[in-house]
This record gives structure tokens, sequence and C-alpha cells, in this order.
């Protein structure tokens, strides 16, 4: 979608700063970081979000480079929380699917 944001970094319009790339997801890192580590993995096919009709196998993947990333940013064993706002009562901003790595430091208890 030519008008979304996470499209255009994906196209390379957009400059971002990469921590991880294959065929189908990228991992960069979020612009204005919440902590320490604050990454965004998304699809590269354009989904508005968890709500959307997203195959079990791509969700599979996309969750399963969750850890792999958090490896990469050094936070895998120390811990992190991931995040995937939907909708307008979670402040979703960009409406193309990413999940959120936070972590290297102590969290809040709760995200709400
Ligand atoms: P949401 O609130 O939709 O879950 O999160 C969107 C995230 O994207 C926010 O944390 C925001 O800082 C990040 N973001 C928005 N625009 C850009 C951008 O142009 N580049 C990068 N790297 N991150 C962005
Ligand atoms: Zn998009």
């Amino acid at each position: 979608m030519s008008d979304c944001i996470f499209c255009q970094i994906i196209a390379g319009d957009i400059p971002s700063t990469k921590v991880y790339e294959d065929d189908e997801f990228l991992a960069f890192e979020d612009v204005s970081p919440e902590a320490p580590v604050h990454t965004l993995i998304v699809p590269k096919k354009h989904y508005h979000s968890l709500n959307d009709d997203i195959p079990a196998d791509v969700l599979g993947r996309l969750y399963k480079l969750v850890p792999y990333v958090a490896e990469l940013k050094g936070v895998h064993d120390s811990g992190y929380r991931t995040v995937a706002n939907t909708g307008d009562d979670a402040n979703q901003t960009v409406h193309h699917l990413h999940v959120h790595i936070i972590g290297g430091k102590q969290l809040s208890e709760h995200s709400s």
C-alpha cells in the first residue's frame, strides 16, 4: 500500500535501521523507542492488524521470529515484552501488522 509508512520502509523509500530481514519479514528499530530495546517486526505483505485475515502459518513464522530477534538484540535471556496493538482503543497508529519487542530494562508490571 503506497500510503502505508511500513510498506514504504519495506520498499526502502523511507530509511530505517534494519535488525533482520528475509524474504517475508523485516525487523527494524522503532523511531521513538520506549526502552533501550524497541524493535518492530513486520511481514512484508501488508496486513492491517491481527484482525486481518492472516494465514496461521504467516502468524506462526512471525512469532517464531520474536525470540530470534530478541537474541539479536541481546534481550533473549533478560526478558522482553511483545505487543501487537490492534485498533483504536489500543492506540494502533500504523495500520500495518507489527509486533513490538520492548526490553533492555525492568518494564512496568502491567501494560494497560
Ligand atoms: P503502534 O502504536 O501502531 O503499535 O506502533 C507504531 C510504532 O511505529 C510506534 O512505536 C512508532 O514510534 C513507530 N513508527 C512510526 N513511524 C515510524 C517510522 O517512520 N519509522 C520507524 N522506524 N518507526 C516508526
Ligand atoms: Zn503496509
